[in-house]
């Protein structure tokens, strides 16, 4: 199944670094916590199951750089992960609501949209109509933690 989109989790070379460092980019320690259910994943980009070892720790999306680059929390596996299974929109944030934050080639950020549960993946489609369009990031609603970005497939 072909899709015109990619779904970029927190990338391997950065989770490797971080744990083997013991901390984040930013000096935070990774401390493993046991997850509740339903924690996003960003690593995997799926929701946890109760039990899992996951650690929060602070994360830059943007690899466009200027001062639209946020850094955020996320929660990770501790340790060493698959990362994403599927190349489609992650199932399990299919049915959340969701904030679909587009940004420009300078990183500068676009006009947004609120998605409701079941529409953030055509929203995105509709999102990328828009040329100017490079990424957009898929975030909480109340938070406005990033739950992973999207870009055009390279063909
Ligand atoms: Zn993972």
């Amino acid at each position: 199944m072909n899709s015109d989109l990619e779904y970029l989790p927190v990338p391997a070379a950065g989770l490797d670094r971080i744990r083997c460092n013991g901390h984040d980019d930013y000096g935070n320690p990774v401390v493993a916590r046991t997850a509740d259910a339903g924690t996003p994943l960003r690593c995997c980009l799926r929701l946890s199951a109760a039990g899992e070892q996951i650690a929060l720790i602070a994360f830059q999306p943007s690899a466009l750089g200027g001062p639209y680059a946020e850094i955020g929390p996320v929660f990770i596996h501790v340790d060493e992960c698959p990362g994403p299974v599927d190349d489609g929109f992650p199932a399990d944030f299919l049915d959340r609501r969701a904030i679909l934050r587009p940004y420009d080639a300078s990183g500068s950020m676009l006009d947004g949209v609120l998605a409701e549960p079941g529409m953030s993946e055509g929203e995105l489609k509709r999102l990328f109509d828009d040329p100017q369009v490079q990424v957009v990031q898929v975030r909480n609603v109340i938070a406005g933690c990033w739950n992973f970005s999207v870009r055009r497939s390279a063909s």
